[in-house]
């Protein structure tokens, strides 16, 4: 069986030769940028939503991209095809590269890109039919003023504490509180409630990523008439919600049915989120 091939630095590389150096800030200092990006049927999802994130989280931390918006997505398919995947999850890191043992990024040569193509591990069905439980984390989500939730940067340790939590809980995510003690998102998804037939999710400046599957929710709400609102969203509006999913590109659309133990609803999945899912499954195959 031949190797699965990563690209690196504009060349495809065997997985067990792709590596990078010991001395790459992405690495040291978690000084980089990224983008987690899907396949369906051959075809990269929102491509130019995904490689526009990336190019402003990297203009936010300063780093210049050695390529176009154009050579990497053709750099996307080319790592695909050489895999011969046509649904798969993308991986796209961009580090400072490699520099010496102190943080100052001017140390840095020049950026380290890579892109990873590979089978995306999906969740096991039940979750999707039956709903997942989840807690609200004690982490709280990084202020803007530190760092501001909006980069999807290489620097993923205030949600992996969060992620942490919800091991130690048995459950499946974790959602994040921000520094005024509003809901913000989760470790890894946009999180939506539904109260009152209306679907409600918490605004950017709530320290959210404006994540691409919560950007399609809203378009696929419009489309059906499902009244959608941004607003602030406390902890008490968890408890108290008729529906609750969270969205993200490997989740997808992940029904929520148990928040700090207290049931969602019914405790099953609720007709908005049912329809919501069906529509996004229809929109990300056929596009519509
Ligand atoms: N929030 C965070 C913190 C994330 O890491 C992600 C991506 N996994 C999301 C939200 C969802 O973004 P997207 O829909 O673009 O994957």
């Amino acid at each position: 069986m031949s190797s699965l091939q990563v690209w690196v630095d504009g060349k495809l590389v065997d997985k067990e030769r792709a590596s990078v150096s010991v001395y790459d800030h992405g690495l040291l200092y978690g000084d980089g940028v990224f983008e987690g990006i899907r396949l369906y049927n051959g075809r990269i999802f929102r491509p130019e939503q995904h490689l526009k994130r990336l190019f402003e989280s990297a203009k936010a931390i300063r780093l210049s991209i050695p390529y176009t918006i154009e050579q990497l997505t053709s750099s996307i398919y080319e790592t695909a095809k050489a895999n011969k995947l046509t649904d798969c999850y993308v991986r796209l890191v961009v580090t400072r590269g490699v520099g010496t043992l102190g943080i100052d990024p001017k140390r840095c040569s020049s950026p380290s890109v890579f892109i990873i193509t590979d089978q995306i591990a999906i969740y096991p069905k039940e979750m999707y039919e039956n709903g997942v439980p989840v807690i609200v984390s004690s982490i709280m989500r990084t202020p803007p003023s530190s760092l501001s939730p909006r980069i999807k940067s290489l620097n993923y340790l205030n949600n992996i504490l969060a992620k942490m939590e919800a091991n130690d809980a048995g459950v499946m995510e974790a959602i994040m509180l921000n520094h005024l003690g509003n809901v913000s998102e989760g470790s890894a998804e946009n999180i939506f409630l539904v109260k009152d037939g209306k679907v409600i999710t918490p605004g950017l400046s709530e320290g959210a990523l404006e994540g691409i599957t919560r950007g399609a929710i809203v378009e696929l709400c419009r489309k059906l008439d499902v009244p959608i609102f941004e607003r602030v969203v406390e902890r008490h509006d968890l408890y108290i919600c008729d529906e609750c999913f969270m969205t993200g590109t490997g989740a997808e659309v992940m029904p929520v049915t148990q928040i700090d133990g207290r049931v969602v609803g019914k405790g099953e999945v609720g007709p908005i989120t049912r329809r919501l899912i069906e529509s996004f499954h229809k929109h990300v195959r056929e596009g519509t």
